[in-house]
């Protein structure tokens, strides 16, 4: 929705949130120890497992990402051993970061910015050590990859105690992800990128070998202590004052995802990742990622015609869009489009248009 106010989000995050989605949030409050917060819980959880192709409980937290990030590195990997961080971007490197502030042992397998990690490269690395877990993102949102998650899991599942933590933040609900079927121990995601939700909420998916491995540690933190939220899970609860708008919200984009269909969204986003490598291709413009593993959410665009990105933005903005200007070391050099969420080709198309117009500007 564009208005003269608001401009539609093209970022890779908040992205656009359907107005449907933002009224469902105005319902009346309830306490969260009462039973119509229970069954609101319950009901997210049978359809937040639909998502997430999992059997297991889903935490729901008031937090973003970046919060199950520190949950994830405390619970997951002991005092005395290693973790192992597939870093490839600005993402999967701040998460390695986590783990360390968090007094974790770290050992990182890193690529270059826009390469993917291969099963290969995780077999050698995990032939050479052991660890307590490998956490990998699955969509780098700075580059525009999507790692092969159900390649690297076939791998890491040989190793009886390591286990797979998965960021899937900006993969969730846009790129295929099967969190039992493909052998992930912890898939975390936050609201605000494929789901098309408002900032603020974060679900993870967690399997018993983690709460058994979290049981193992002394200090997990409070917070996102994963024994105590698991312990108010089984009552339909939460710790702590869990956010109840969002709730909301989620409860009704849940019925709408569901309504479209999962193999339906994943499609509409490949669907959209193609018409963006076309005209990029077809204006003279690189993609960054590496080919094979280019990212149905969001693509990053190599700037090989050299112009102004911030007049790019303006200029878009004038159109009433929200553009990005390209993400870490690689900001300048590249812009990212985000096509992902509810948003529908036709508005694609739109903001490709508009780019044109841009680009006759420089010519
Ligand atoms: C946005 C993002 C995060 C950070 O999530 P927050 O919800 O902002 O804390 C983590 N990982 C990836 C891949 C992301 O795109």
């Amino acid at each position: 929705m564009r208005t003269e106010k608001h401009k539609y989000l093209v970022i890779p995050g908040p992205v656009e949130v359907r107005p449907e989605i933002l009224d469902a949030q105005g319902q009346w409050m309830i306490g969260h120890r009462s039973n119509a917060f229970a069954e609101l819980y319950a009901r997210l959880q049978g359809k937040l497992r639909q998502a997430f192709f999992t059997q297991n409980r889903v935490f729901v937290m008031g937090s973003s990402g970046t919060g199950l990030w520190e949950g994830a590195s405390r619970n997951c990997i002991r005092d005395d051993k290693k973790a192992l961080h597939l870093v490839g971007g600005a993402f999967s490197q701040k998460w390695a970061e986590v783990s360390r502030a968090n007094g974790k042992q770290v050992d990182v397998l890193e690529v270059e910015w826009g390469k993917a990690h291969t099963p290969e490269m995780v077999a050698d690395a995990l032939k050479k050590a052991t660890y307590d877990a490998v956490c990998v993102v699955h969509n780098e949102t700075s580059t525009g990859v999507t790692n092969p998650i159900r390649d690297i899991a076939q791998v890491v599942r040989q190793y009886d105690d390591t286990l797979l933590l998965v960021d899937t933040v900006s993969g969730f609900l846009g790129a295929e992800f099967r969190t039992d079927e493909w052998g992930i121990d912890f898939a975390l995601t936050s609201s605000q990128k494929a789901f098309a939700l408002p900032p603020g909420i974060a679900f993870a998916a967690c399997s018993d070998r983690v709460l058994e491995r979290a049981k193992q540690i002394q200090y997990r933190g409070y917070y996102f202590d994963f024994i105590e939220i698991e312990a108010l899970a089984q009552k339909d609860n939460t710790p702590s004052t869990p956010p109840v708008a969002l709730m909301y919200a989620a409860d009704a984009q849940l019925d709408a995802i569901a309504a479209e269909g999962l193999e339906n969204r994943w499609q509409r986003h490949m669907q959209m990742r193609d018409t963006t490598h076309n005209w990029a291709h077809s204006r003279g413009l690189g993609l960054y990622a590496q080919e094979g593993f280019r990212s149905p959410t969001v693509t990053t665009v190599a700037n090989l015609k050299g112009f102004d990105i911030d007049a790019m933005a303006k200029f878009m903005s004038g159109k009433g869009f929200s553009m990005d200007k390209g993400y870490g070391k690689i900001k300048g050099k590249t812009f990212r489009i985000a096509h992902m969420g509810d948003m529908q080709p036709a508005i694609l198309e739109e903001i490709l248009s508009g780019l044109d117009e841009f680009l006759e500007t420089v010519k």
